[in-house]
């Protein structure tokens, strides 16, 4: 009875008129975020739907080997295309080679039963490209689904329904229908194909725009708590994350504060301190651990949280660093710049929970011993001083 409301040359229509839509929808939405090339790739592919779907239209009402053909060799092409979209989503590269070996196989796999003058072999082949074009777009999907769980799982699961399908009326063609068979056959699995299809395709669309706004959202927060100069974390993004991963296991804190930078400035001017701080950010980097954090947290001043360390260890953390910064010889146009800095080490009390603010404060306390001490070097206060 479905069919009775929708014939398939409404639905192929109706595919048609989606397909330009998201053609459109997807250009202008690229030409306002042109690093997302991957809707580039999507907008073209949707557009070549719109002329294929115009063919079937035309197949469909008067069918022909040749119409039927140039149908399928362009559906091809445009399934092709939505793997090339994923591709281009997860490698932010159009796969060209890829793409051009797939079109190649689909055409040859279509074009075999064609030229035999089999046009009802040639669907069932069309059919089959299809549902293993979207079964590749699938997996690259699924592939990438850590980067937006959601939307990526549904990329995955859309694509797979669309491409079952295909599968399902390539079947049909091939066990139940002649070879020569000329024509789309009138049955409720074409039916549902072709509203699966619209569905999903919408579906997907609507998808991938939202995934551009995830995209860009992510790169805001991303950008949010990081330090422009050094990359490291900013104060807030410190705060947040450390009071965040939980206060039960033991943890210390380093302060660091270069010496006299205010010297290196006046002397050979800000670009150089700002080298400095980027040259004492690479040694930090080298020698913390991954699930170290270390945060810009000053002008010159940086800290850096070692969970599951304890003092002792945290101490010779600091004076690593400290000594190998001392080493340091930075090469400027002024000349070789060399420069030192203090540290302040506190680390949580043994079996008791700990708040980072408060290794903070002891951190700092300590710090202002060491530049008082005459700097180059590194204090620690005991466990449970700097406690407020
Ligand atoms: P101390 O040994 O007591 O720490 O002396 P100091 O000169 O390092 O400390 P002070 O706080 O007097 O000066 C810090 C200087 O850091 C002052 C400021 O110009 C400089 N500074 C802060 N942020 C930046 C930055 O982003 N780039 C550069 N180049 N300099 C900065
Ligand atoms: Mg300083
Ligand atoms: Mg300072």
């Amino acid at each position: 009875r479905i069919r009775m409301i929708l014939d398939i040359g409404t639905i192929i229509v109706m595919v048609g008129v989606t397909c330009a839509g998201l053609t459109v929808l997807t250009f202008v939405v690229w030409l306002s975020h042109r690093e997302e090339r991957f809707l580039l790739t999507w907008s073209i592919a949707t557009l070549i739907l719109v002329g294929s779907m115009g063919a079937f239209g035309f197949y469909e009402q008067s069918p022909s080997l040749l119409i039927g053909w140039i149908a399928a060799a362009s559906t091809a092409v445009g399934a092709v295309g939505g793997w090339m979209t994923a591709m281009h989503l997860k490698r932010r590269r159009l796969a060209i080679w890829g793409g051009a070996v797939r079109i190649a196989v689909a055409e040859i796999a279509i074009a075999a039963p064609a030229v035999s003058g089999l046009p009802g072999t040639m669907i069932a082949a069309f059919n089959i490209v299809v549902f293993l074009c979207l079964m590749d777009a699938a997996s690259v999907f699924w592939s990438i689904r850590k980067e937006t769980r959601v939307y990526m799982t549904s990329l995955a699961v859309l694509s797979t329904t669309i491409g079952a399908t295909f599968l399902l009326c390539g079947l049909h063609l091939l066990l139940f229908e002649q070879p020569d068979f000329l024509g789309i056959p009138q049955t409720a699995l074409e039916t549902v194909n072709g509203i699966v299809t619209l569905f999903g395709l919408t579906g997907m669309g609507a998808l991938m725009l939202t995934l551009v706004h995830e995209r860009i959202a992510n790169q805001h927060r991303a950008d949010a708590m990081t330090d422009a100069l050094t990359g490291l974390l900013n104060r807030r993004a410190l705060l947040d994350i450390g009071n965040a991963s939980g206060t039960h296991d033991s943890a210390a804190v380093i302060i660091f504060d270069l010496d006299h930078f205010k010297n290196v400035n006046d002397t050979h001017g800000h670009a150089v301190g700002d080298l400095v701080l980027r040259r004492f950010t690479v040694i930090c980097r080298q020698a913390l651990r991954a699930t170290d954090l270390a945060a810009r947290i000053g002008g010159e001043e940086f800290a850096v949280v070692l969970p599951g360390t304890g003092e002792a260890e945290a101490i010779l953390v600091a004076d690593r660093i400290r000594r190998r910064f001392q080493r340091e010889e930075i090469e400027t146009d002024s000349g070789t710049v060399q420069c030192t800095v203090s540290a302040g080490v506190h680390a949580s009390p043994r079996g008791s929970e700990w708040q980072l603010h408060d290794l903070l404060l002891g951190a700092d306390l300590a710090l202002y011993e060491a530049k008082n001490g005459g700097r180059n070097q590194v204090c620690w206060t005991e466990p449970n001083r700097g406690r407020s």
